[in-house]
Formats: C-alpha cells, sequence, structure tokens
C-alpha cells in the first residue's frame, strides 16, 4: 500500500525530497543524519481569526515552518497566497536550509505562509491578518531565533507590520526580527532588487565561465513580480533582449525585445492589459520559446513531465525555488539543458537580507555599491564553489550545489553533536 504520509508526486516536497535523497545517497549519509536534515527541526500551524472591514470574521491558516538550524538562526520568506499547503512551506524551508550554506550565510532554513490572496484584502484587513499572524507565530520568531522576510505576496510594508506588531508584544523595537524592511525603519539598500540582481550575477558568471556573452542573447522570463520584473530589466539593460515575459494572467512577446521599463511602469497592470506591449501569448508558450537563456521567476513545478519535452531554451536559470520538477528536469538533462539551481540562482535576497540584519546589528548602513560589490562577491564565490564540485563530480549543478550545501549542514551538525 502506498504510504499515506508520502508527498504529492510532483509536489514542491516531493521534489525537494527527491532531490535531497539523491545528494544524501551521494554524500553516503548515515542513516540518523538522513532522517535528521529530512525532518523539521519545528512546524506551527495556526488557524487565526481576522476582523474584515464589513465587520465579519474571518478565520485563516498560516504555518512557520523551521527546518534546520545547525549552522545559524533559522531564515526565510512568508508568503501569502490562495495555494499555500503545510507541504508546499515545508519544502521551501528545506530549500533555504541548502540555499543559506550553499552562499555560506551563517543562517538555516525555515519558510512561512498564509492562505490567503493578498490582492482580495483591503489594506487595512491585510494589516489585520499580518499583524495576527506575526502575533500567532512570535513565539518561534526573532532576530537571534528566526527571521522572516518578503516572498511571493507579501513586500517592504508587510515586513514592517510584522516588525512593528513583534516590537510592541516585547515592548521595544526589534528591526532584526525581520528583513526587506522599508528604508525608514532600518531596511538595507538594494534588498528589493536583490534576487533579480543575484540572477544577473549568477547569468554573467556562467556566462563567463562558458564562454558565451551575455549580451544578444535572447530571454523568456516567467513571472512579473519582485524577481522576474528586475531580472527582465537587469539582462536587458546587460544587452540581452528579453523577447517574453508573463505573468499569472498571460505573456507578452515581441522578437526584437520588449521594453522592459514601460511593462514594470505599467504593472502591477495585468500582461493581458491592451495597454502592455508586444503580442499577447500564453504562459504555456512563453516556456516553450526558442530562446538562449529562460529564467523561471514564477511558481513551483512550472517545468515537469507534461511540458519538459518542449522546452526549447539551452539555459534554464530558477529565479523560483522549485521550478521544475524531478521528472522535469530528467527530460531536460537528456536534451542537454542547462539548469542554474534556485538555490544558487536566487540567493541574491537572502544574501542582501543577511546584509540587512548585519547592519542593523551594527546600527551601521552601507551605500548601494557596498551592497552590491558584497552581493556580487558571495554569489562568485558561490558559483565557482558549485562549478567546481560540478567539475570535479561530474554532476549536474543542481547535485553540485546540493552536495555543497547539505554537506556544510552535516558539517555543522557534526561538529556540534547530538545533544544531549
Ligand atoms: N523569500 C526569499 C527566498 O526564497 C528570501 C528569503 C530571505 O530573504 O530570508 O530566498
Amino acid at each position: 500500500m502506498a504510504d499515506p504520509t508520502a508527498p504529492i508526486e510532483g509536489s514542491a516536497l516531493d521534489t525537494a525530497l527527491t532531490q535531497y535523497h539523491r545528494a544524501a545517497d551521494r554524500l553516503g549519509l548515515t542513516d540518523g543524519l538522513r532522517d535528521v536534515l529530512a525532518t523539521n527541526k519545528r512546524e506551527l500551524t495556526t488557524h487565526f481569526p481576522v476582523e474584515m472591514d464589513d465587520g465579519s470574521i474571518r478565520v485563516f491558516t498560516g504555518h512557520r515552518v523551521q527546518h534546520n538550524n545547525a549552522r545559524g538562526p533559522l531564515k526565510g520568506g512568508i508568503r501569502f497566497h490562495p495555494q499555500v499547503e503545510l507541504d508546499d512551506v515545508k519544502a521551501l524551508a528545506m530549500l533555504m536550509t541548502w540555499k543559506c550554506a550553499v552562499v555560506g550565510l551563517p543562517f538555516g532554513g525555515a519558510k512561512g505562509g498564509v492562505t490567503v490572496d493578498p490582492r482580495a484584502l483591503s489594506a487595512g484587513e491585510l494589516e489585520n491578518l499580518t499583524r495576527r499572524f506575526t502575533a500567532e507565530i512570535g513565539i518561534i520568531i526573532g532576530p537571534e531565533k528566526d527571521i522572516p522576510a518578503p516572498d511571493m505576496g507579501t513586500d517592504a510594508r508587510i515586513m514592517a507590520w510584522m516588525m512593528d506588531t513583534y516590537s510592541m508584544n516585547v515592548g521595544y523595537s526589534v528591526p532584526g526580527v525581520v528583513t526587506g524592511k522599508p528604508l525608514s525603519i532600518g531596511g538595507t539598500v538594494g534588498r528589493e532588487e536583490a534576487t533579480g540582481r543575484g540572477v544577473l550575477h549568477i547569468a554573467r558568471e556562467h556566462a563567463q565561465a562558458t564562454n558565451r556573452p551575455l549580451e544578444g542573447m535572447t530571454v523568456a522570463v516567467q513571472g512579473f513580480g519582485n524577481v522576474g520584473s528586475a531580472a527582465a530589466a537587469f539582462l536587458a539593460a546587460e544587452g540581452c533582449r528579453v523577447v517574453a515575459v508573463s505573468d499569472v494572467a498571460g505573456g507578452r512577446h515581441q522578437e526584437n525585445g520588449l521594453n522592459i521599463d514601460v511593462m514594470r511602469a505599467l504593472a502591477p497592470t495585468a500582461m493581458t492589459h491592451p495597454s502592455m506591449p508586444g503580442d499577447l501569448i500564453t504562459n504555456a508558450d512563453l516556456l516553450t520559446l526558442p530562446v538562449d537563456i529562460l529564467v523561471l521567476a514564477a511558481m513551483e513545478g512550472q517545468i515537469n513531465e507534461r511540458n519538459a519535452d518542449k522546452v526549447q531554451a539551452k539555459l534554464i536559470i530558477e529565479g523560483a525555488n522549485g521550478p521544475v520538477t524531478t521528472p522535469g528536469e530528467e527530460i531536460l538533462v537528456d536534451k542537454n539543458v542547462m539548469i542554474i539551481p534556485d538555490i544558487l540562482a536566487n540567493a541574491g535576497g537572502v544574501i542582501v537580507s543577511y546584509f540587512e540584519w548585519i547592519q542593523g546589528r551594527q546600527a551601521y548602513w552601507w551605500d548601494a555599491e557596498e551592497v552590491d560589490r558584497r552581493l556580487l562577491a558571495l554569489l562568485r564565490q558561490g558559483y565557482h564553489d558549485v562549478a567546481a564540485v560540478s567539475r570535479r563530480q561530474e554532476v549536474s549543478l543542481r547535485m553540485a550545489a546540493l552536495l555543497l550545501g547539505i554537506g556544510r549542514v552535516v558539517e555543522a551538525t557534526k561538529t556540534r553533536g547530538i545533544f544531549p
């Protein structure tokens, strides 16, 4: 009989666990250590009431999953999305642990989420929801314990409410409890565009390492939120021809290159809006365009066994977490499609979160150049560390990144020992 607790095939958790176990096999982990790293330290699920504008009360469900803190305080975003499920949050928390380790941050991995469509709430309802959720998870977060940040559906304004709520509860201001805050309350320059900027830095490192300059390359970007829109703009400024972008509603295509700045100025207007430049295409069309680079900056599981064989891009950069399922990846590998994995490609966000946290602790702020210089240094190191493992062990960049990240967490776990 099938294991009723096993994750749904092709789900984000299935993908994350399959990747983990394959890497654990290669690392030759003992059963005990394998179990320690496969499971979460703590999972909190809360059902909490929110008073809506019309006076009614609605109950929402949210989670905070803390995967592993062997290397330091837990770190990871909070997602507000109608499809948030505990299993997805578990998968994303695990990816955060490996991601922080791959780029050498002294953090473990966590993730949170509330099952809600934030666009369907008024600003007041969103604030009430955020504050109550923060109060609920307030017992396990903190600047030395677990530090949330933005993710899908959340932003600097929401981080400000989280910071304020936590601070009100403890009785003094605690800016370090979240990152991705507005500048006025201890945010850092460069955090908002950090993940997109990181995608550019990684694309550049890869272009240099493989001797194929980015200039003139054609690019399609799935997702036009915080990550996708910034990545598209940075790649266009680098001389790439961004021929297609999409959001949940659909996409736009223009063979001689879309004007990303115009499109960003129109956002959050949907791609399907008549004022958006380019020809209308679907998300499915975008994923299979004949481009040099496909940036996946939307959701999990976008490339899977149903569409992977139709992908024509030569290089996939994972701006989102878990956008390619394991069966999808197997098909891509057979087709010689190169994948720069999420835990390296989108690490720019959490790296600059780390910088925000450090700056806050020192109460001393860096300028934009300093932030970007240090971001580039960590990503460059991460890329070259991963590429070296990939060469030495003749494995994909994904497997190399997992071996590196998981290996570092294993080392920290062994060094600390098992309490008591
Ligand atoms: N949500 C982002 C991620 O998935 C950033 C997390 C953070 O800054 O802590 O990497």
